[in-house]
């Protein structure tokens, strides 16, 4: 029998599960909250480590999802957004000294795109481009059944590529990177300037609207909302198009809050799409899939990481 120990590390909760060999299903499953804010976060994750260990303590691995930059080869969580003290932190090498067992970990983004593949939306694919498009727009990449991770495991900021030289400060702090045009972010923080420049709206100014708050404003009709979503949806377009050149997949899958949009942001999107592509051969069969894991994703991409080490 095949055990595998599951952790999603995230900003407001630590998740762990104990998955056994092909059961889709896991066994045990725990949460508590990161409460990141106060010290020892790692403490509290060997504490929940242990709470969902098997009693005859057999476990063959450890898969670990965390908000990037991560490097999967050393193991080491270089940075992540809301746990401040894990600042190149050997992660991977803390829980094997804990455990002593093999631990693998990635990025929540490029794991979530090979739950996808494994489990999910891109079951049975080859080629997956996945995008989270939420607070920020990550990616991941499945190639030949192999997800990229690249030479130092930092494959592939899909959000962090520049669809137009001079465009918006992006959350890296780079200009006119898709994230800065398509994430939640992005279409906030448009719809405030334009409505601090004076543009009539049923919004107002004087608060600060959140990307579903533009969205519910759109669906009663307001110009300046829909606008928003269909700028975001052009230049997710243009991403995608870029991406199809380099990648040739045979699906896209689309995850995070904003991609639950639907033809508000994906109506701008496909006519976008259209437009950018080289050649319409890139679109033939192409599959664009909304991802079916949801709250999961982060386990079960752990799991499927931790397997695939396991059987190469
Ligand atoms: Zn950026």
């Amino acid at each position: 029998m095949r055990t595998i120990i599951s952790l999603d590390i995230g900003g407001t909760q630590l998740r762990a599960a104990v998955y056994q060999d092909d059961k889709r299903e896991a066994v045990t499953q725990k949460r508590i909250k990161t409460n990141a804010n106060e010290p020892d976060t790692f403490g509290r994750l060997l504490k929940l480590i242990e709470d969902v260990m098997p009693r005859d303590g057999k476990v063959d691995a450890i898969g670990a999802s965390c908000p990037g930059p991560v490097d999967p080869k050393t193991g080491v969580i270089m940075f992540t957004p809301n746990i401040k003290e894990w600042r190149d932190f050997p992660f991977a090498a803390k829980l094997m000294k804990s455990f002593g067992v093999p631990t693998y970990v990635d990025n929540d983004a490029n794991l979530a795109g090979l739950a996808e593949w494994k489990f999910g939306a891109a079951r049975g694919h080859h080629n997956v481009l996945y995008f989270t498009v939420s607070t920020g727009v990550g990616g991941g990449v499945i190639i030949n059944d192999r997800l990229l991770q690249g030479t130092h495991g930092l494959a592939a900021e899909l959000g962090h590529t520049t669809v137009q030289a001079d465009g918006p400060v992006c959350g890296c702090g780079q200009r006119g990177h898709l994230e800065s045009f398509s994430s939640g972010t992005g279409i906030e923080r448009f719809v405030a300037d334009q409505l601090k420049a004076g543009r009539e709206s049923t919004l107002r100014a004087e608060k600060k609207n959140s990307a579903r708050d533009i969205s519910e404003a759109a669906s009663q009709g307001d110009a300046l909302s829909i606008e928003a979503y269909q700028i975001a949806g052009k230049y997710l377009g243009i991403g995608v198009a870029n991406f199809l050149h380099i990648f040739n997949p045979s699906v896209v899958v689309f995850g995070g809050g904003v991609s639950q949009s639907g033809p508000l942001l994906f109506d701008a999107f496909d006519v976008s799409l259209k437009e950018h592509v080289i050649h319409p051969r890139y679109l033939e069969g192409l599959v664009i899939a909304r991802a079916e894991l949801g709250d999961d994703s982060g386990l079960l991409g752990a799991r499927a990481l931790a397997e695939l080490k396991l059987d190469a």
